[in-house]
């Protein structure tokens, strides 16, 4: 299977904290890689890295599509189709849901105007966010419309890698069954993801390979059958 993302000694310091501390990987095209791990392990620091939004690495390096990206700005990289979720509802809140999606497309992609609604509008269809809350205040919304939004707004810019961090987390089980179903057929399209849980079921039954990390390594990776019972990680679970 041919790679589409390779990281390559990826660490980040605060001061004497590693947060991440020299990772190496290689992401499949069209696969579903679930990273778990617990508490402050480094998980949402990784996706910081990658994605340089909103910092970039101490050192090393990031490849996508063969191209190093490391050097590149957030929005040069998000042009490329490598695009994140935030664990926090990272919606503009005073604007309005159908504002959210079209400032995002502006900045990454530069489109505007009427294709940029239209682009808007078949990302909330595509995830499932109803049309109707489009213009209603983002922050006036339940979280679980938040997490919608927030799918839409990445779907919208056209994600050839799309890494979400911790989708479900505070969602009641019928909303992780979209989640699920989200995640899955977004994958059925080709989409690559990177999937960040800290709870493990959602991650075991979508994932179709898993990394977990514990302070800024990874302590352990393959399918999830194998990694969900490998000592290392039984202990980090247990220990946190
Ligand atoms: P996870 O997402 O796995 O819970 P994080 O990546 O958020 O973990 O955090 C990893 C470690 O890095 C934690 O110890 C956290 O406190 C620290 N950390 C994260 N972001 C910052 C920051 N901006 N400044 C200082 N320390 C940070
Ligand atoms: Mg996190």
């Amino acid at each position: 299977m041919a790679v589409i993302l390779k990281v390559d000694g990826l660490t980040k310091a605060f001061g004497a904290l590693k947060a991440v501390n020299n990772m190496s990987f290689t992401v499949n095209r069209g696969e579903i890689l679930g990273i778990a791990g617990p508490n402050g392990s480094g998980k949402s620091t990784l996706f910081n890295l990658i994605s340089r939004i909103p910092f970039g690495a101490t050192s090393g390096a990031v490849q996508f599509e063969g191209m190093p990206i490391h050097g590149l700005s957030d929005t040069a990289i998000a042009r490329m189709g490598v695009i994140r979720t935030f664990q926090r509802e990272a919606v503009f809140a005073s604007m309005s849901c159908v504002d959210n999606i079209l400032v995002a497309l502006e900045q990454t992609l530069g489109v505007r105007g009427r294709e940029a609604e239209r682009l808007a509008d078949e990302a909330s269809e595509r995830v499932g966010f109803p049309r109707n809350f489009h213009n209603m205040q983002a922050a006036s919304m339940p979280v679980f419309y938040q997490k919608q939004l927030m799918m839409a707004t990445a779907v919208a810019q056209r994600p050839k890698i799309l890494m979400l961090d911790e989708p479900a987390s505070s969602l009641v089980e019928h909303e992780v069954d979209w989640v699920r179903d989200t995640i899955t057929s977004l994958n059925a399209d080709g989409m690559t993801i990177l999937l960040i849980e800290h709870v493990l079921p959602l991650l075991m039954t979508v994932s179709t390979r898993m990394l977990v990390m514990e302070q800024g390594e990874i302590i352990a990776q393959g399918h999830p059958g194998e990694v969900t019972r490998d000592p290392r990680v039984i202990e980090a679970y247990l220990g946190s």
